[in-house]
């Protein structure tokens, strides 16, 4: 098969939600349709399996909520699709957020009864950061919610998207028989199964046939046919392209517990989604058909094996083909590294590849070159963009409570922040760490993972920091006299770069106010 036979037949994307709207359940339904697991439950039962053999998941089990993010690929009607799963706890949206930069699309789970959430909206604007197509899956109609046509009305208000109903609800709550295919203008009513494949009961093409009423009764079939009349005077046709470029997101009804409203989503997202997209590096446009290898980390997993310090870096490929035991150079460090046991991950399964095209996500083993936003290419130098840093939201000062183990905790700080679990920041006199996350939840996993991976005991000083912003200014003068008159303020992020650990928002708006020559920014990428 040729490359871009290769690239075409790949869709590779995320799915995110609000925590609980069905992101999970949406997840492993998919597999199922996807004949990549016989039974739902698979997917949750091997996580329980996984976590008793890892210190660190412990955590996540503890407190029932998905810490790591991971992959999981199937083949599906010659398409070869990878999920990209993300954690949707809101202590760990910086994760979500920076594997968004790895996908070519999202599919958005929406609770029908909660409608749009906190999490909803702010990862809808990570999306429109990059113009990222979004579909909308409605989930949980099997239960009480909003009125369809309100739901519709709210994605538009407050995701500031338009929308286009693909699939209808029929009934909704206790009434809920099924979906209506607007996409391909056909009905199919299932069995509700809560863990198998169901089985068609009937398929019916044209509304007014009237084995629709016989089927779901003659006031639930008029009240469908009423339905899609008005949505489709009210709505313009789906248009594709406006999908394409971030600005539609077509809508698609369902409870994924009950498996409705499924597989009319897979079947028209690997009709519409994306293949792999070109990417931006600080060099030049880079098109996945270009023969040179080049891809980037954005993720970085702890071994699960706590008897094993080495980690998996998750690599999106981006262009080329990419090949076991060939060597690539690691921009950053400038070096070249080959690797004997890069793994894809099949549904469950991982295995050691030879090759791999781009859209395709692999583990390469490390121990301890990566750092999240890497890149390798085939030689061109050249960094891809766009996974910036946000500015954290909480800050403490790493205090080490065993003085005998400092060496160690110097170490773990710098290898869990490369893991980008928190952000680093050293600050003068006395060469004290920062720590800046965006939720509670990582401090208690850095100091777990301190303490079980490197044996070093942590505490934390809590610090009184509104945000962390990168300064830039045509005139250079002005940022070192600004770090002069601010030095208690004033820190070096890991790479080097100057930040300002603003107190409060009023004393950011001032510093601004008073040096309207310096730039400050709340995210690390400002090219
Ligand atoms: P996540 O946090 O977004 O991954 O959500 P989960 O997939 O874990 O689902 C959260 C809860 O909602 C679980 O108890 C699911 O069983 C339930 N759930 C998911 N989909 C549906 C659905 O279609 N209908 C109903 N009634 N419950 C659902």
């Amino acid at each position: 098969m040729s490359l871009t036979e290769e690239i075409n037949k790949r869709r590779t994307f995320g799915i995110i939600s609000h925590p609980d709207a069905g992101k999970t359940t949406l997840t492993e339904k998919l597999l199922l349709f996807g004949g990549a697991i016989q039974s739902a439950g698979a997917v949750k039962s091997n996580k329980i399996k996984k976590t008793a053999t890892s210190d660190f998941m412990e955590i996540e089990k503890q407190r029932g909520i998905s810490v790591a993010t991971s992959v999981m690929a199937f083949n599906y009607k010659g398409t070869k699709i990878n999920i990209l799963d993300t954690p949707g706890h809101k202590d760990f949206a910086e994760d979500t957020y920076r594997t968004l930069t790895a996908v070519d699309s999202v599919i958005l789970v929406i609770d029908c009864a909660n409608g749009v959430e906190a999490q909803t909206k702010k990862l809808m604007e990570v999306c429109r950061m990059r113009n990222t197509p979004v579909i909308v899956f409605i989930n949980k109609m099997d239960r009480e919610g909003q009125d369809p046509f309100d739901l519709l009305d709210e994605i538009e208000d407050i995701l500031k998207i338009k929308v286009r109903p693909l699939s209808w609800p029929i009934g909704i709550g206790a009434t809920f028989k099924g979906v209506y295919n607007m996409f391909e203008k056909h009905l199919n009513l299932f069995d509700a199964s809560k863990t198998k494949l169901a089985r068609d009961i009937v398929s019916i093409s044209d509304l007014n046939d009237s084995a629709l009423d016989t089927q779901i009764g003659e006031t639930p079939a008029n009240k469908l046919r009423e339905d899609i009349e008005l949505i489709e005077g009210v709505y313009e046709e789906f248009n594709e392209q406006q999908y394409l470029d971030g600005t539609l997101a077509p809508v698609f009804f369902g409870s994924a517990l009950n498996n409705f409203g499924v597989q009319e989503l897979l079947d028209a997202f690997i009709k519409i989604a994306p293949f792999p997209r070109s990417r931006t590096t600080d060099v030049r446009e880079i098109a996945p058909t270009e023969d040179n290898f080049s891809g980037f980390v954005f993720k970085i997993h702890a071994n699960l094996d706590p008897n094993h310090r080495d980690r998996i870096a998750f690599l999106r490929i981006c262009s080329g083909k990419f090949e076991r035991n060939k060597f690539y150079q690691h921009i950053r460090n400038n070096k070249k590294l080959k690797f004997s046991n890069p793994t894809s991950f099949m549904a469950q399964d991982k295995s050691v590849i030879d090759e791999a095209f781009p859209g395709d996500v692999i583990g390469l083993y490390d121990s301890g070159n990566f750092k999240i936003g890497d890149t390798l290419t085939e030689g061109e130098i050249m960094n891809f963009q766009g996974i910036p840093s946000f500015s954290p939201e909480i800050f403490k000062e790493l205090i080490n409570k065993d003085p005998m183990k400092s060496k160690q905790l110097e170490k773990g700080i710098n290898q869990l922040t490369d893991e980008g679990v928190a952000q680093l920041f050293t600050q003068q006199p006395g060469n004290r760490k920062i720590i800046g996350t965006v939720g509670e939840l990582q401090f208690e996993v850095i100091q777990y993972r301190l303490k079980h991976e490197y044996g070093a005991s942590a505490d934390f000083m809590a610090k009184n920091f509104y945000k962390a912003c990168w300064m830039t200014s045509d005139d250079d003068s002005k940022i070192e006299d600004f770090v002069k008159r601010k030095a208690q303020y004033i820190a070096e992020d890991k790479d080097g770069n100057l930040v300002f650990l603003a107190q409060t928002q009023f004393l950011l708006q001032s510093a601004q106010a008073d040096y309207p020559e310096i730039t400050f920014h709340t995210t690390s990428e400002f090219k």
